[in-house]
């Protein structure tokens, strides 16, 4: 397969520039998937009402079928028409955050989306993205868009064009180039069908920004425990994983480079994942500075670019700094411990 590709031009009007990719609105029309910019990462749209074209997604990514897609919006009356009923944990939480980096589930109403696009569950997880492109693109097909992240299934989800061209490029009908995205790392996924709102996934809108709104909330207990089944199919399997081993190092910068400079007497070529603060630290063959420690917000932004930097190149094994838990930092964690299969190392 053809895989079009336009570029959303910034420097001339908005009208002219988004006639670039009306055809990408019409091919999600014909149930074919089309990439496109959100404000997290870049998803893999298509007809959330179509068995065909949910199908494509899934095959497209390599994705496990048992894991459902998050259905975007453009326009909040969208939901009416499936979801069973809309609780008041939800509309205070959209009313707040939407659009924007929030996915909430809801119960479904039978029969109007393919049951593919929900895994067969009896819920739905929805969200509305704050991203211009993403909204004009859905405004456009009228319908509600089904987009997990345009990777192949396990890779670091993808912030530019090019990282969808790389995993994708052949595979799907269409890739819409907005330049990089902001958030970089995914949604919060957040359960409202039962009286507390429950975090399934930590995402771009921190667990604190939801208290202030909503009072209580809770943390699925199965995120900081492996033995059990997370209520959110998707938090089961590894992901994010970059090619060579990461091993994220509790401890100092000095625990660091120890490790670094065991491996390499052992003739491995060796990858440091850190930050602007502690690049001219170590010495190793790749040193990779994934933001400001900082301003944690940048550290999610970079983070999969990090991830996917470590596979142009030749190394054995990679050594990550770790972050606080707190605020962008839950989300950041998450993502790095599932990148590092849970290796965590310490002197
Ligand atoms: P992705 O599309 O790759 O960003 O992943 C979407 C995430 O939302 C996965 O972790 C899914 O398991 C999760 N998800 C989607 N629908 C539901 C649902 N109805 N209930 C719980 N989690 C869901
Ligand atoms: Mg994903």
């Amino acid at each position: 397969m053809i895989t079009k590709r336009w570029s959303v031009d910034n420097s001339v009007d908005k009208e002219d520039s988004y006639s670039q990719f009306s055809q990408a609105a019409d091919l999600l029309k014909n149930n074919e998937v089309v990439a496109f910019p959100t404000e997290t990462v870049y998803g893999l749209g298509g007809n959330a009402k179509n068995d065909e074209a949910v199908r494509k997604i899934f095959e497209a990514k390599g994705r496990p079928s048992d894991n459902p897609l998050i259905i975007h919006i453009a326009e909040k009356g969208q939901l009416d028409a499936f979801v069973a009923e809309i609780p008041q944990n939800a509309l205070v939480l959209m009313e707040r955050f939407w659009p924007g980096p929030l996915t909430l589930i809801f119960n479904l109403k039978d029969g109007v989306l393919s049951h593919y696009a929900t895994a067969g569950l009896s819920t739905v997880a929805v969200r509305m993205p704050d991203h211009p492109v993403a909204l004009e693109l859905l405004k456009k097909t009228g319908l509600p868009i089904a987009a997990p992240s345009a990777n192949r299934s396990g890779k670091p989800s993808p912030t530019t064009a090019d990282h969808v061209w790389e995993d994708l490029n052949g595979r799907i009908a269409g890739l819409v180039d907005g330049g990089p995205t902001g958030v970089g790392v995914e949604s919060t996924v957040v359960d409202c069908t039962g009286e507390v709102p429950v975090i399934l996934r930590p995402g771009g809108i921190t667990r604190e920004q939801l208290t202030e709104v909503v009072g209580e909330v809770i943390v699925d207990p199965a995120l900081a425990d492996e033995s059990q089944a997370p209520k959110s199919p998707g938090m089961k399997y590894r992901h994010y994983a970059p090619d060579a081993p990461l091993y994220l190092v509790e401890g100092t910068k000095e625990d660091i480079q120890h490790f670094v400079d065991d491996k390499k007497r052992e003739g491995l070529s060796v990858g440091v994942l850190t930050t602007l603060e502690n690049k001219e630290f170590y010495c190793a063959d790749y040193v990779y500075a994934c933001g400001q420690r900082e301003k944690l917000e940048t550290v999610a932004s970079s983070l999969y670019e990090a991830l996917r930097f470590f596979n142009t190149t030749d190394a054995d094994i990679i050594f990550g700094e770790m972050f606080p838990g707190e605020g962008v930092g839950h989300a950041i964690m998450n993502r790095l411990m599932k990148a590092a299969g849970h290796r965590v190392i310490s002197r």
